[in-house]
């Protein structure tokens, strides 16, 4: 039987193909929930079976062609995913004489599949993501490492490294609140993510830390890097919705492999420079000096 899955997406409230066999005709590859009876009633509907109904409104009706259809919603755990849907043969012989029980098992089976399978996605995203800002978060970042390391060691280019970290973070929480606080790492994240694009990577390191990964650029390049974040950050402003906070800026440690240090020591190095930036005073960029190259982080 032709046919089609629909999945829902919840924001738009229309269901938006996800495939299709056997070259469906009569029904729309996206259309709004509400114009499928199946998924306004959640169960199976069928106009032109046993019991004549109304046709939905996603299907392109034509009473001079007898058009037999069939939509089941699909569903777990009382929430609707999306929408399954056949047509069946016109002459209502072989195999449209299948039992009905056979397509809500169906149904069913691939409503349990498709949930595990988004369950496994929103998981992963939340695993991997940082949900204050968006950006990948460290436990992603030592998987990417381990690549970017790789594919530079084998196309014999540099991989530089961008330890970021806000002033005095400390005192938007102290003066301003929690909240506040959280709105600076939000527009921080938001000016790192504009700053960023494949193949650039872009990590919250942890609280107020961010990490950039820059494959391929040159010290210079990475440093001009820098400069641009800087000024994006410097250029913040975030006056109306927590009240005045002032003035934002981020001290910057830039390292490259092999410039710098092996790519073994990449981030530690970045790090060395970044307290360097803030020994000598803050809002500037410092890059890896050989020495620091073999110096670690101290002990927290
Ligand atoms: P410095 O210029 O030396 O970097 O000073 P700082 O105040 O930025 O650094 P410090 O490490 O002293 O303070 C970081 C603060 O960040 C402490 C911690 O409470 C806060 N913080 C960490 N994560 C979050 C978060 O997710 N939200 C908010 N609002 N604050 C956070
Ligand atoms: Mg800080
Ligand atoms: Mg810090």
């Amino acid at each position: 039987l032709p046919g089609r899955l629909y999945l829902l997406d919840k924001e738009s409230n229309f269901v938006v193909e996800a495939c299709s066999w056997l070259g469906p005709v009569r029904s729309s590859p996206r259309f709004s929930a509400m114009s499928c009876w199946a998924l306004r009633r959640g169960l199976r509907h069928r106009p032109a079976g046993d019991t004549i109904d109304v046709p939905c409104d996603h299907i392109d009706w034509n009473p001079e062609v007898p058009t037999d259809s069939l939509c089941l919603p699909l569903m777990a755990q009382r929430e609707t995913l999306g929408m399954l849907y056949f047509e069946m043969p016109g002459d209502d012989t072989g195999r449209a004489a299948t039992p009905m029980i056979y397509f809500d098992m169906l149904a069913e089976n691939i409503g349990l599949a498709v949930a595990n399978l988004q369950l496994r996605d929103s998981l992963r995203e939340m695993a991997m993501a940082d949900p204050l800002t968006g950006l990948a978060n460290r436990r992603q970042l030592s998987h990417v490492l381990e690549t970017q390391v790789a594919q530079a060691e084998r196309d014999g280019v540099g991989l530089s490294c961008l330890m970021v970290d806000v002033d005095h973070f400390k005192r938007f929480n102290d003066a301003h609140g929690h909240e506040a606080g959280d709105a600076v790492l939000r527009s921080v994240g938001r000016v790192l993510a504009q700053a960023t694009r494949e193949p650039d990577l872009a990590f919250r390191y942890g609280g107020e830390e961010f990490l950039l990964l820059f494959p391929g650029l040159s010290a210079e390049q990475a440093v001009d890097r820098a400069q641009d974040i800087r000024s994006r950050v410097a250029a913040i402003e975030l006056g109306h919705a927590v009240g005045d906070l002032g003035h934002i800026s981020v001290s910057v440690g830039v390292a490259v492999a092999p410039q710098h240090c092996d790519f073994s020591r990449l981030i530690p190095t970045a790090d060395a420079a970044l307290l360097r930036a803030k020994a000598l005073g803050r809002d500037r960029i410092e890059v890896a000096q050989p020495r620091e190259a073999e110096a670690g982080r101290p002990a927290a």
